[in-house]
């Protein structure tokens, strides 16, 4: 196919999308790349999770696939100067209560790189119940995510990439069931002869309308993508105490698959906003269409993203009590948001045709680490799309691939969103 015949219509505008579309149209300027996404890149507010205030950036992992990938993403993160004015190295302090630490340190090891110590006494107070060893690498750090993403956006716009504000519906297919693009809500259709999801925590329910508008089962994700949301919430520091947390690094309380998913507190922001993401993971399972139910995101615009419940609130007090103690007691908090992501029953993403249709590919599913990688999966999602994955990738990150049980990692959501809103009256 010559490069202007070529034609990719991404649906989704996050770090999987912007991301395979820089890729792209580096390697094919003269191809037709459309980003379909319901929000402007620009707006005030979107449902993306890759648009927040920041992201935790490291290359910390006990896997060595997403460790390596880390390290390929902080490397372009350090030097290049699209996306260095948006990443900070103030290092990360991981509380760990398994033998994560030295798994880490070993990958480290294993690919040749280096991890530096520090540490600054800001976690005194935090809670160290259970903990083993406690991890610090000042490699690591936290991203501006939103103006990152906006800013890498303007720019591929800047290269070629078109960018079309509009809800896709359904999928659209021809006679022999390829994919040849979307419908929108409005009923305008948009073709092409490669269609890319990476529409995150939203992929399941855009999966059953296109099943049912097209009658090809086949479509469905199943238990393959769950949508999962988590509550986040922020503080303002004020003038006196900023600058004691200005350089802190990126807090982790880690905690054993049992007992649940890891939580965090993310250093101030340029407004001196400091931010946690609670312990909850929740999914939110509605009949999507008649005798059809499946997790995701509430329905309307905004997936109700800033209505938060009293049980959403106590869930960020408790994240900064495992942090702060005593200090953060008095701290008011200000901003809340529950954030959506897309989860598979292991943690791995999804990056990979789709067997029940031609020209169909997903790549999503960060499963509430994917941001970090925005540098680099681009380039593994183009490696997909060509036929160029190495193996081992093609098999991790497969539409089909064995389903583990999702009880063995601890972000899967493991509660119903409506328990997260039940207020109950303590005198019952
Ligand atoms: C609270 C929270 C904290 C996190 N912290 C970190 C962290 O510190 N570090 C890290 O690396 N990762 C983190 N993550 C994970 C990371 O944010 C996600 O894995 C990643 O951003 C997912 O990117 P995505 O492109 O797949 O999806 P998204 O960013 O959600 O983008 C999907 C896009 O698709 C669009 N869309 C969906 N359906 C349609 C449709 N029908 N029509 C048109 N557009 C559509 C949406 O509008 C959205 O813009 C966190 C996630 C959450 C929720």
């Amino acid at each position: 196919m010559s490069s202007s015949s070529r034609s990719y219509i991404i649906v989704g505008a996050g770090v999987f999308g912007v991301s395979t579309a820089y890729y792209l149209i580096k390697k094919y300027p003269d191809a037709s790349i459309t980003l379909v996404d319901r929000d402007a890149y620009d707006a005030d507010s979107r449902v993306a999770a890759s648009w927040d205030w920041n992201k935790v950036v490291r290359a910390d992992y006990d896997d060595i696939v997403y460790c390596h990938m880390g390290l390929e993403a902080q490397d372009i993160f350090e030097s290049d100067p699209l996306w260095q004015p948006y990443f900070h190295q103030t290092g990360i302090y991981w509380m760990c209560r398994t033998d994560y630490a030295q798994d880490v340190i070993d990958n480290y090891q294993k690919l040749g790189r280096k991890s530096d110590l520090m540490y600054g006494g800001l976690f005194d107070d935090a809670d160290y119940t259970d903990v083993k060893e406690v991890l610090i690498n000042k490699t690591s750090g936290w991203a501006a995510a939103g103006d990152c993403l906006v800013a890498v956006t303007r720019a591929i716009l800047d290269m070629g990439v078109k960018y079309v504000t509009a809800e896709v519906n359904n999928l659209v297919f021809d006679g022999s069931g390829q994919c040849t693009g979307v419908r929108t809500v409005k009923g305008d259709i948009i073709k092409a002869s490669h269609t890319i999801l990476s529409t995150g925590a939203y992929t399941s329910k855009l999966l059953e309308h296109s099943a049912r508008s097209s009658g090809n089962s086949g479509l469905q994700a199943g238990s393959r993508i769950v949508a999962g949301g988590i509550t986040t919430g922020m503080t303002k520091l004020s003038d006196e105490l900023y600058p004691k947390y200005a350089k802190m690094p990126v807090g982790v309380q880690g905690y054993r698959a049992e007992q649940g998913p890891f939580i965090g507190s993310l250093p101030p922001t340029k407004d001196k906003e400091l931010k946690w993401w609670g312990q909850t993971i929740f999914r939110n399972t509605q009949e999507v269409l008649p005798g059809r139910f499946i997790s995701m995101p509430p329905s309307g615009s905004d997936y109700k993203q800033w209505d938060i419940s009293p049980k959403m609130r106590q869930d960020i007090d408790h994240a900064n009590n495992v942090f702060y103690g005593n200090r953060g007691k008095t701290w008011k908090m200000e901003k809340h948001r529950v954030c959506w992501d897309a989860f598979t029953s292991n943690g791995d993403f999804i990056i990979s045709p789709h067997s029940a249709s031609k020209g169909l590919y997903v790549a999503t599913c960060g499963n509430f680490h994917g941001w970090k990688f925005f540098p680099v999966v681009g380039k593994y999602v183009v490696q997909m799309l060509e036929g160029d994955l190495p193996d081992n990738l093609v098999q991790k990150w497969a539409w089909d691939r064995e389903q583990t049980d999702p009880a063995l990692f601890p972000d899967h959501p493991r509660i119903e969103m409506k328990d997260m809103l039940e207020q109950r009256d303590s005198r019952l």
